[in-house]
């Protein structure tokens, strides 16, 4: 289940929101001011105990 983090435009509240579905992430109201006015900051999955990463890159390295 994606975890969405949300800005509201009207009172700068931060918040964050699950969504089952794709479909429904635009149905967000500010839950302090009731506004439809938010946006999508990032998107984040809600996961605990994650075994292993994705990314295999080098944190840093050498440049030059
Ligand atoms: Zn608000």
């Amino acid at each position: 289940m994606p975890l969405y983090e949300y800005t509201c435009q009207a009172c700068g509240e931060h918040f964050e929101k699950l969504v089952r579905s794709m479909s429904n992430a635009d149905q967000v109201v500010c839950p302090r001011c009731a506004s439809m006015s938010v946006k999508r900051a990032l998107s984040l999955f809600a996961t605990s105990g994650s075994s292993g990463t994705d990314s295999t890159a080098p944190a840093c390295g050498p440049v030059g």
